[in-house]
């Protein structure tokens, strides 16, 4: 199929792409400016220039965005949308989160309706953030599950609320425009928790590194050598197994329709401090002496089945995921 994969300078896409190439996918891929595009063709010099190119999407906020970016010869077959802020340096949470999250997700379906008739499928990266219910959670999470959120709360609480419910709002945007326009697509969404392993994309410096690795380089860098953090969110998936996911809803024709909650289930800041120490002696030092095991005892349970059934996913490992991750931050220098 030919694709075309938002966001191709993030951490998640830079893992799609490679999932794609290897499914033997071409893909084209948005990224806001020339320097970052042509990094991620440099390291894939290997991939002929008719299977791997992109276009320059600056701001997926403003209106008529992707018009351009969805043209293409041969055109589309497929669209996964994975460009939306993930970050909580928020100034204004209109502007910085929820603008680019609700109008890049409507808009890149106003223009595949428009100008690309021959998009039959397009898989959103949606998040367990549009799922969770922080205030009352129910005995189980699934994809029946939504956050209820409302906009003035986005607005009015904090970063995390805003962030939240740009990933709620984005997404059912979404589902609502596919009821009520009707395109010649059908739409998936891919609902991770926290995506944390191997860096393969390009960032300026450690202090920079994409969020949902945050934890683990501050882990490796002694800032919690006097004692761990609790565990702030629980569920986390391995990001070649959410990569797959988005090429396998793209793939699959009974997953049109769907959401995907992609989770490799619970973990613990304990057990990741227990995986570095065991894997990398190197880094004992840079870790507490002693630490009590944190609790698995969380107020839910979770059920992923609908991606081992559809998508066919078996999930990673933490200890995989996790010295994989600090191996790549290692030859970043951390
Ligand atoms: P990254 O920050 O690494 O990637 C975000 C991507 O979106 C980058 O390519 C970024 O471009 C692009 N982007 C953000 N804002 C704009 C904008 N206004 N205009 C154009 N491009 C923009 O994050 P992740 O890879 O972690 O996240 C990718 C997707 O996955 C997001 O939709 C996120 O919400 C979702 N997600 C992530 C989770 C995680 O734990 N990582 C968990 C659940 C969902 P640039 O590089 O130029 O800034």
């Amino acid at each position: 199929m030919k694709v075309l994969v938002t966001g191709g300078s993030g951490f998640i896409a830079a893992h799609v792409i490679d999932s794609l190439l290897q499914g033997g996918h071409n893909v084209v891929f948005t990224a806001r400016t020339a320097s970052k595009a042509d990094h991620i063709l440099q390291n894939h010099q290997n991939i002929p220039k008719d299977r791997l190119s992109y276009v320059i999407v600056e701001d997926i906020a403003k209106e008529n965005a992707f018009d351009e970016a969805v043209k293409s010869d041969p055109p589309f077959d497929a669209v996964l949308h994975t460009a939306s802020p993930f970050h909580f340096n928020v100034t204004d949470p209109k502007k910085d989160l929820l603008d680019p999250a609700i109008v890049g997700t409507t808009g890149i379906l106003k223009s595949i309706k428009s100008y690309a008739p021959s998009v039959k499928r397009v898989v959103v990266t949606s998040s367990f953030a549009a799922i969770v219910n922080p205030k009352q959670s129910p005995e189980v999470y699934d994809e029946s599950c939504w956050n209820p959120v409302t906009m003035e709360e986005a607005l009015k609480t904090d970063p995390s609320t805003a962030y939240r419910g740009s990933k709620t709002f984005a997404e059912k945007a979404a589902w609502d425009f596919v009821e009520k326009e009707k395109p010649n697509f059908d739409l998936c969404t891919a609902n991770p928790p926290l995506v944390i392993g191997p860096v393969v994309h390009q960032f300026d410096s450690l202090t920079s590194l994409n969020t949902s690795n945050e934890n683990v380089r501050d882990m490796i860098q002694g800032k919690f050598k006097d004692g761990l953090p609790p565990t702030r969110v629980a569920l986390w998936v391995d990001v070649r197994d959410i990569a797959l996911a988005h090429v396998r809803a793209m793939e699959r024709p009974d997953a049109g329709g769907k959401r995907f909650f992609v989770t490799a289930g619970f973990f613990t800041n304990s057990e990741v401090a227990d995986i570095i120490k065991k894997n990398f002696p190197d880094l004992v030092s840079k870790l507490p002496d002693n630490y009590d095991a944190q609790s698995k005892e969380f107020p839910y349970k979770i059920d992923n089945s609908r991606s081992n059934e559809v998508l066919g996913l078996q999930y990673r490992s933490l200890e995989e995921s996790i010295t994989d991750l600090v191996k790549s931050l290692k030859a970043a220098g951390a």
